[in-house]
């Protein structure tokens, strides 16, 4: 089964052109997307867009934009059985390189994570440039169901992380990224999970990009992995309904 496991339907590069982009991602064979919303006001709109049949929402917010967390937390409890995750939420030290935001980051994302234990909701985890930060914490208070989402950081961190079983989703992006293609050669595709991020990380630079280049992302896979196309499309379509609990 093809599914995007994280993107961003309601980012404004998609305004107005929901309904074509569901059609041809159904087209192109996928299954399941799921939106996650950035923020308050984003989520609302991830759940209003999510019809539960091709869309599933997901409620976080950008590291570097943490105003209002609380109020995104809120919505999350009053949400927990309508989502099906919790994300992106995480560290990112690209945008934020002093200690005092990188701080403020560190104590938010404790709080996500203590929520998704609370409701018991899988972890979807934004770690730009922070990866090894991000997976420490998440050990540290022994998160379980965790997707990584877009990993930037080294190989040997994540062998770490696929021990404890977390899952690392490949954006299209990997078609222009050496280090995602090291990051699939270390990764056993039972914790690999596909995503689009789109309308970014597309599989060229500069173009818009939509859930239907997870096929890419798959044929990389397959490609480093000497596997079919088909073979890793099943498995990461079942690591993916099994980790989201997805009722498809
Ligand atoms: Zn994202």
């Amino acid at each position: 089964m093809l599914i995007d496991v994280h993107c961003h339907l309601t980012a404004p590069e998609f305004e107005g052109r929901n309904k074509e982009i569901i059609e041809k991602s159904v087209e192109a064979g996928v299954k399941a997307i799921i939106t996650s919303g950035l923020g308050y006001e984003d989520g609302l709109k991830a759940l209003e867009i999510s019809d539960y049949r091709i869309i599933y929402p997901s409620l976080g917010m950008s590291p570097y934009m943490l105003e209002g967390y609380e109020q995104v937390m809120d919505l999350i409890r009053m949400q927990s059985k309508r989502i099906v995750a919790i994300g992106e939420v995480g560290l990112d030290y690209w945008h934020v390189k002093d200690d005092e935001g990188r701080d403020r980051q560190k104590r938010i994302f404790r709080e996500f994570i203590e929520l998704s234990k609370e409701l018991d909701l899988p972890l979807v985890i934004h770690s730009r440039s922070a990866g090894k930060y991000a997976l420490e914490i998440l050990f540290e208070m022994k998160a379980e169901r965790v997707i990584m989402h877009a990993f930037d950081g080294a190989a040997k961190y994540a062998v770490r992380a696929v021990e404890r079983g977390y899952m690392f989703s490949i954006p299209p992006s990997i078609a222009r990224s050496q280090q995602k293609r090291n990051l699939v050669k270390r990764i056993p595709l039972e914790n690999l999970l596909l995503e689009s991020d789109s309308p970014v990380l597309s599989p060229i630079a500069g173009q818009i990009n939509y859930p239907w280049n997870i096929i890419v992302s798959a044929e990389w896979i397959g490609r480093i992995k000497g596997i079919s196309v088909e073979k890793v499309i099943e498995i990461t379509g079942r690591n993916a309904v099994e980790i989201l609990d997805l009722k498809l």
